[in-house]
């Protein structure tokens, strides 16, 4: 019998508990808690992404500071504003929302966001430390999938773990956060042969490669644990992972449905890095 991984109850249960630790945080410290928020130009999904995030710190109390930009805004702009979020002590993470228009050069901007304020994980220091177990601000997705693990006591160590998709954002940091946990990690992309059997061997598979329905059943052994991360469109236009629920749900132990899987936690684990940066600094 599988059971499925409610992604949308656990980040519920996971901000209600942020915010009763962010509001001990401010009456013992007197201070709050803030997040930069930074979107240039009118994308239609990434105004619905900061949208959620503005959202979600409301809701957990931290202060949100949203900056929009228009799309045709200056390098020299966009990079004077990210130095002086660095240095304002309101500011205790800073998110720059991807993906930028092409006139702008998103490594480097990205590269000016101090380690200590980059609450989506994404700088080379933080992902260097996290390659060497040590703490750091870790990517919001694949935290909130290793959550996702530890709430349902799914053991980790020493199991054979699969990750399809090597993206700095989402496959790489996972592939590092299951081998920190002891996982023994295959790390799957376009060029990998016989995926299908390297998977069909797996007691864990976190499938993030971004193809609608890929998993299916014949490659997840009986008992597995399947992880999804895609947020893709099927056939007809509805949102789907890269997991062919339907038919491969029976074979697992736990499976995370697309929506209300991994989605919700994301967002959750963003709240929860700026907790932490305002903590640590
Ligand atoms: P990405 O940057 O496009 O990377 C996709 C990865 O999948 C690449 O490493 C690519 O291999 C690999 N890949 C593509 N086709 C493959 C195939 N046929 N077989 C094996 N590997 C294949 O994507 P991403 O940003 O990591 O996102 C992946 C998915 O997760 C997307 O659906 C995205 O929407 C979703 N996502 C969800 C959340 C959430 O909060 N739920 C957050 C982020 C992303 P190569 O490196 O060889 O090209």
């Amino acid at each position: 019998m599988f059971k499925i991984i409610d992604g949308k109850k656990l980040a519920h249960e996971m901000r209600m508990d942020i915010k009763k630790k962010i509001e001990e945080y401010k009456s013992e410290s007197g201070k709050e808690i803030g997040l930069a928020v930074v979107l240039v130009g009118e994308d239609p999904a990434s105004q619905v992404y900061v949208r959620n995030k503005i959202r979600a710190c409301e809701e957990v109390g931290i202060k949100s500071f949203a900056y929009y930009l228009d799309k045709d805004t200056a390098q020299s702009r966009v990079e004077e504003l990210i130095r002086s979020l660095s240095v304002d002590n309101k500011i205790n993470g800073i998110l720059v929302q991807l993906p930028l228009p092409s006139q702008l050069d998103a490594k480097r901007i990205l590269e000016l966001i101090p380690f200590s304020k980059d609450v989506d994980g994404f700088s080379a220091e933080n992902i260097g430390k996290l390659a060497m177990n040590e703490p750091c601000l870790v990517a919001c997705t694949p935290n909130g999938v290793m959550k996702m693990l530890e709430s349902e006591n799914i053991g980790i160590s020493g199991k054979s773990a699969v990750v399809i998709g090597r993206s700095n954002i989402v496959g790489k940091p996972m592939a590092m956060l299951l081998t920190n946990a002891n996982a023994t990690v295959t790390l799957c992309h376009s060029k990998t042969k016989n995926l299908k059997e390297i998977c069909a061997g797996a007691d864990i598979i976190v499938a993030a490669l971004g193809k609608a329905k890929f998993v299916t059943e014949d490659m997840v052994k009986e008992g597995a644990v399947v992880i999804d991360v895609g947020m893709d469109r099927d056939e007809n236009g509805k949102l789907c992972g890269d997991v062919d629920f339907e038919n491969v749900k029976a074979k697992c132990s736990y499976i995370t449905p697309v929506p209300g899987g991994v989605g919700p936690m994301t967002i959750t684990m963003l709240m929860y890095n700026t907790y932490l940066s305002a903590t640590r600094s």
